[in-house]
């Protein structure tokens, strides 16, 4: 645990925040800037910074809770749908540098808009990039 880092301390119970549900490695909390009703955080107990540096097996486990807490929460709130989002480093939005995954139910009109703008990509451009990262 890092002292200096808010969610360590959200997620050990030093300081409150509306938590949905907690075991001994995870707790899920209401975010507490929501894009929509619901908005929630599933943070891990320990702390990594990143995807980068979270190992293969809690990524695991993130992604089962993920689908557990969005059942659950479609049943309760009557959502219509769900984005999940997980931001690494403050280039890609990241504003707390510890490892945590948005959870965001969508509704019918909630004026959120979460996505990019698709470029425009040549044949042998994506051929290219497909060799860059497998060879
Ligand atoms: P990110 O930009 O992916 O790092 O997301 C950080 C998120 O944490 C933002 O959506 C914030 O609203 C949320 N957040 C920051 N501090 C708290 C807090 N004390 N309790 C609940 N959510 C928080
Ligand atoms: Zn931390």
């Amino acid at each position: 645990m890092k002292d200096d880092c808010i969610f360590c301390r959200i997620a050990n119970g030093e300081i409150p925040a509306k938590t949905l549900y907690e075991d001994d490695k995870f707790r899920v909390i209401l975010d507490q800037g929501p894009a929509t009703k619901g908005h929630a955080l599933i943070i891990p107990k320990e702390h990594y910074a990143d995807l980068y540096e979270l190992p293969e097996e809690l990524a695991g486990e993130v992604m089962k809770l993920a689908k557990r807490m969005v059942i659950r929460m479609t049943e309760k709130l009557g959502c219509k749908g769900f984005n999940l989002v997980q931001n690494n480093g403050d280039l890609a939005g990241q504003t707390v540098f510890h490892f945590h995954m948005h959870m965001i139910p969508r509704y019918q009109a909630d004026g959120q808009k979460i996505g990019w703008k698709p470029q425009e990509a040549a044949p042998e451009e994506l051929e290219q990039t497909r060799a860059q990262i497998v060879d």
